[in-house]
Parts: C-alpha cells; sequence; structure tokens
C-alpha cells in the first residue's frame, strides 16, 4: 500500500542556470489542459488514505490563483492526508491570497526555494526572487499559521565564499524556520550551469571548500534549533520532513505528473517527461508511464541501505533482516566490516549509520552496498 503521494507541476516562470528537474518554461503552456489530465491521472489512484503529500515542481506557485484552487480542490475531494501536506514555492510567487488558499484546503507545510541570501549570487543563479521576499514569504507564512516552514540553501556555488555562506545561513536561522535542506551544487549535464562550465566559462570553488561548506552547515546547525536527521535536512523537533522519509525507509508512494516518479506494489515507475505528450495519453485515455521495473529483493535490498544510511538513525537491523529474512551481515558482511573498521560506518548493535566521516564521502559509501 502506497503511504504517500507526489505530485508534479512542470512550470517555472523562469529557468534556473542550474536547474535539471523536469520543468518548462510557463508561458504558452497549456497548463489548465496539463492539470485537467494530472487529476485524470490521480483518479486512477486505489488509496484514498495517505499520509502525506508533496506537490513539487517545476514551481507549483507559478500557477494563477484559479489554477492553484482547481487543483488543491481535486486533491482535497480524491485524497484524505493524515499528516502531512507539504508545497513547494518560490519567495516571490508567495503572495498573500496563494498562502490563504493553501492554509484553506489543508497545507500544513511550505517548502521554499531560497538557495541563497547573497542577491548577487540569486542572479548567477537565474533565481526570480531576491533576499527580501525570503522574509515576506516566511512572515506571511507565520502570520497565516502554516504549521510548518522549510528553506532550501545551496552550498558550493560559483564564486561562493565560506563567508556569504555563513551569512545566508545566519539569515535562515534568525528567521527562526521549522526546517533546512541543503545541498552542494551539483553539475548536472544539459544545465546552463554546465555549459558554461564546460567552456571554461564557469569556476566552482575547490572540493576541500565544498567540504569546509558542509561542516559549517552542520557546526551551525548543531548550535540552534535545528537537528540533524539526515545527511543534507535538519528540523526542529517534530518537523522533520515525513514524505521525505517515506523515500528514505524505501516505502512506496504514488507519482503523478510529468516526469513524476512513483513506487507502487514493488514497481518503480517514471512517467513520460513533455506536457504534451503527457496530454496526449490522458487524452486517449491511457497512462502517461515512459518505464516500469519490478525491483528485485537484490536491489531492494541495495536501496534499503543506501537509502536508509542518509538518515542519521540509519538502518534499523532488525526491520532489515524481517523484511528480507536475512541479517545485514549476511549480504553484505565483508564491506560493512571493513566501512567499520575504517569509521565510516558505526553498529551500535540496533542501527548501522553513517559516521560523521561517512556523511561527508555519502557516495563512496553507498557504492559498497551494490551486489554484484
Ligand atoms: S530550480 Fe526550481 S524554480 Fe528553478 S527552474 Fe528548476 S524547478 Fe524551476
Amino acid at each position: 500500500m502506497a503511504k504517500s503521494v507526489y505530485i508534479h507541476i512542470p512550470f517555472c516562470v523562469r529557468i534556473c542556470t542550474y536547474c535539471d528537474f523536469n520543468k518548462f518554461y510557463i508561458a504558452n503552456q497549456p497548463v489548465d489542459e496539463y492539470l485537467d489530465c494530472l487529476i485524470d491521472e490521480m483518479s486512477t489512484r486505489k488509496d484514498k488514505v495517505v499520509e502525506t503529500i508533496f506537490v513539487g515542481g517545476g514551481t507549483p506557485t507559478a500557477l494563477s490563483v484559479v489554477q492553484l484552487e482547481k487543483l488543491l480542490k481535486a486533491i482535497n475531494d480524491l485524497f484524505t492526508v493524515t499528516a502531512e501536506y507539504t508545497f513547494e514555492a518560490n519567495p516571490d510567487e508567495l503572495t498573500e491570497e496563494k498562502i490563504k488558499l493553501l492554509k484553506a484546503y489543508g497545507v500544513n507545510r511550505l517548502s521554499l526555494g531560497v538557495q541563497t541570501f547573497d542577491d548577487e549570487l540569486l542572479k548567477v543563479l537565474g533565481r526570480t526572487h531576491q533576499s527580501d521576499d525570503i522574509e515576506k514569504a516566511v512572515k506571511l507564512s507565520r502570520k497565516h499559521n502554516i504549521g510548518s516552514v522549510s528553506l532550501d540553501l545551496m552550498f558550493h556555488l560559483p564564486g561562493q565564499t565560506i563567508e556569504q555562506f555563513d551569512d545566508s545561513l545566519n539569515k535562515a536561522l534568525s528567521l527562526d524556520i521549522d526546517h533546512i535542506s541543503s545541498y552542494a551544487l551539483i553539475l548536472e549535464p544539459k544545465t546552463q550551469f554546465y555549459n558554461l562550465y564546460r567552456k571554461g566559462k564557469l569556476k566552482l570553488p575547490n572540493e576541500d571548500l565544498g567540504e569546509e561548506m558542509y561542516q559549517l552547515l552542520q557546526k551551525k546547525m548543531k548550535s540552534s534549533h535545528l537537528n540533524q536527521y539526515e545527511i543534507s535536512n535538519f528540523s526542529r523537533t517534530g518537523h522533520e520532513s515525513l514524505h521525505n522519509k517515506v523515500y528514505w525507509k524505501n516505502e512506496e508512494y504514488y507519482g503523478f505528473g510529468a516526469g513524476a516518479h512513483g513506487y507502487v506494489d514493488g514497481i518503480r515507475y517514471s512517467n513520460i517527461n513533455p506536457v504534451n505528450q503527457y496530454i496526449k495519453k490522458l487524452t486517449n485515455k491511457e497512462m502517461p508511464i515512459l518505464q516500469n521495473s519490478k525491483v528485485s529483493i537484490k536491489e531492494q535490498m541495495e536501496e534499503e541501505m543506501f537509502l536508509g544510511l542518509r538518515m542519521t538513525e540509519g538502518v534499523s537491523k532488525i526491520k532489515f533482516q524481517n523484511k528480507f529474512n536475512q541479517s545485514i551481515e549476511d549480504v553484505f558482511g565483508e564491506d560493512v566490516k571493513e566501512l567499520i573498521n575504517n569509521e565510516l560506518l558505526i553498529d551500535n548493535n540496533d542501527y548501522l549509520y553513517l559516521s560523521k566521516r561517512g556523511q561527508i564521502i555519502g557516495n563512496e559509501v553507498f557504492e559498497r552496498f551494490l551486489l554484484s
């Protein structure tokens, strides 16, 4: 049974220089037809009661008020959310009218795409907002009693100094928010940044500075009200992202919308990316699936480890045993021993989890859990 729902709104008012998500410049897009088809796709779901819904993109707040209400009403008709209902939002698009609407339909968590408080860096990233918009968006969310507010912050940005990142962290913490997700920039193919980098027109800070920034992030969060619960995520007690924990705990969820991914009945699937093709499929009463694959037991065990190890609590040894009828040591024996000996992994008898060093080079640790 799927406990969660992800809904993708693939439209943005501007395309950021680093972005490789499935998104399209909203002008001239068939947004209304897309929403009709999205609602048709959501209507195929088997489970009505779910624990979490996450509406992401793209940018859901790029929708007009009328479009947003249509989407919220459809979600409300199709699902009952028992715990967490998140919308992603860009700070400058989050008007009071939109916040009131979100609140009226039960949205209880906002995830704001902030990235940095530095106006020059915001321009480099191609973002539409400025640092002033962030404070306004957080204050409006508080005014309308949105239960949980999260900010996304990036680091290791072109030309970014450690002082600039420190300043962004200080400004974020001064807003007394409930949650921060913070990731190092990754240069993805087919982005403007990647093309500039290949032409030698984009300089990234060196890797050591990236590590230093990550350590600063951990240190700052440790001395704040936000606790680290995942490699890149920090929250006030009781404000961890329940939706993301469904991914990290390797549990099932629906994915709806162009380019969305889902995991239902042991099958991982992804939808068609282009909006027009997505609309065509649903108009022809066909499912908009691009590919799907049954997840083998071997793959489930691998995923259980490298997704679960992202969380600071790590992977429950007993849960693994109960799920697969084998212990972690039976399956990954030598690798686990070596990672523990190298102080990258810690075993407290109940859980296996990453050490501080292991968190910094997480990807190298995760590779060790790929079975041949
Ligand atoms: S980063 Fe977000 S706002 Fe920017 S283009 Fe990508 S999806 Fe749109």
